[in-house]
Formats: C-alpha cells, structure tokens, sequence
C-alpha cells in the first residue's frame, strides 16, 4: 500500500464515503469529545479519553475544512487567534 499523507486520506474519506457521511460523523465526534468534557468534571472519563475525543474531532474538523474551504478556515482561524492575541494585550494593558 502506498504511503497517503493525512491530507490526501481526508479527501479519499470524503469522496468515497461522501459530505453527508462525514458530516454527521464529525457532529457525532464532537458529541463524543462534549460528552468525555462533560464526565470528566464528574470524575467518570479519564484525560486519555479527552485526548482520543480531541483527535477524532480534529481529523473531522480537517474534513470540514476540506469540505466547506480549507484556506478559507486558515485565513479565519488567524484572524480569530490574532484578535484574541489583541483582546489579551488589551486586558493586560488596564
Ligand atoms: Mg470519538
């Protein structure tokens, strides 16, 4: 088998099986990581379980991406970390 990098086994993911797939996959991903969050203030999930709930978030998050614009996703993740760069400044500065 020849070797894939992430990026070209997320776009074979998608196209074999399909945007509604992945779609519902990565809603039921991010249910799973809400629910591993949400146990472990009660001490029922352990931080392992936080750790595979954040990777299977974010191999779907990376579908998306592909999905509905990948630049489009890098070009507002840089500016929503740079206005919350800003908002620290700011904060910092009072
Ligand atoms: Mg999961």
């Amino acid at each position: 088998m020849n070797k894939m990098n992430a990026e070209e086994i997320y776009k074979r993911a998608i196209q074999e099986k399909g945007v509604e797939h992945q779609r519902r996959i990565a809603i039921e991903e991010m249910a799973e990581l809400t629910n591993a969050l949400m146990k472990f203030d009660r001490g029922r999930t352990t931080v392992d379980d936080i750790i595979e709930e954040i990777a299977d978030v974010t191999i779907m998050m990376q579908q998306l991406a592909i999905i509905y614009g990948k630049n489009a996703v890098a070009l507002q993740i840089e500016y929503k970390t740079q206005r919350l760069k800003r908002r620290l400044d700011e904060h910092n500065a009072d």
